[in-house]
């Protein structure tokens, strides 16, 4: 089925007003001229669900389905975070409200580094989980999800990304997240490597229209 009545090109909205979210989307999505990109930050009045799922993959699921049928409009949502398997997980599915509901990210990771204080080697690994799901105004087209694993420092490195990204350095990797430019970030993350997978799809509903 054809996205939208202009073969050529697909309008797709990110579900997210998060302007770091939509800086990484915009720029791993400018190879594909294709898609026309809008975010949340363009429908001010839409009023987007509360997040009731239990796992990465159902929250993004309950975001693009939402908009999608609110705005009657192709969506592309993210859920992500960071999962910490000796904290049971945490802050996992509520990375952005970890040290509370109204936290920033320099709380929540000034939370995390005070939890994990004083803990060495493998306590130390962490990954980068993101989902992302596709839906059209009728229902919900596709899904991925993928993660990106490394280890949490012990203090804070550099000044560029959000969220925990000072903090996390990829295996294989000396730099933080921050450290990195954000072009190679954009190589190597969990999101680039969940949005991998719904691209062919993507593709293959433009080359239907
Ligand atoms: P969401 O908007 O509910 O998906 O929450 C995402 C939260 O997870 C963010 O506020 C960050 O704390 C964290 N997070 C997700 N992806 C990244 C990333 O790429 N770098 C750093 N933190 C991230």
């Amino acid at each position: 089925m054809p996205l939208s009545n202009e073969p050529s090109s697909i309008t797709l909205v990110l579900a997210s007003t998060n302007v770091h979210k939509v800086r990484e989307f915009r720029s791993m999505l400018k190879p594909y001229q294709w898609i026309d990109l809008f975010s949340l930050r363009d429908f001010p009045q839409y009023q987007p669900p509360v997040e009731t799922g239990t796992t990465f993959a159902e929250n993004s699921e309950l975001k693009a389905l939402h908009a999608a049928r609110d705005l009657k409009k192709w969506v592309l949502a993210d859920d992500s975070g960071l999962v910490v398997p000796a904290l049971s997980g945490a802050p996992g599915i509520y990375s952005a409200r970890f040290a509370g509901s109204d936290a920033t990210d320099a709380d929540n990771r000034k939370k995390l580094l005070k939890e994990m204080h004083s803990w060495s080697g493998e306590a130390r690994n962490a990954y980068f989980e993101c989902s992302i799901s596709l839906s059209s105004p009728k229902g919900l087209e596709k899904s991925a999800s993928s993660i990106c694993e490394g280890e949490i420092l012990s203090a804070e490195r550099g000044g560029g990304g959000f969220g925990y990204d000072p903090l996390f350095v990829k295996h294989g990797y000396s730099k933080t997240f921050s450290e990195l430019e954000e072009a190679i970030k954009n190589r190597i993350s969990h999101r680039r490597k969940a949005l991998d997978k719904i691209i062919p799809f993507l593709e293959s509903l433009l080359g239907q229209a």
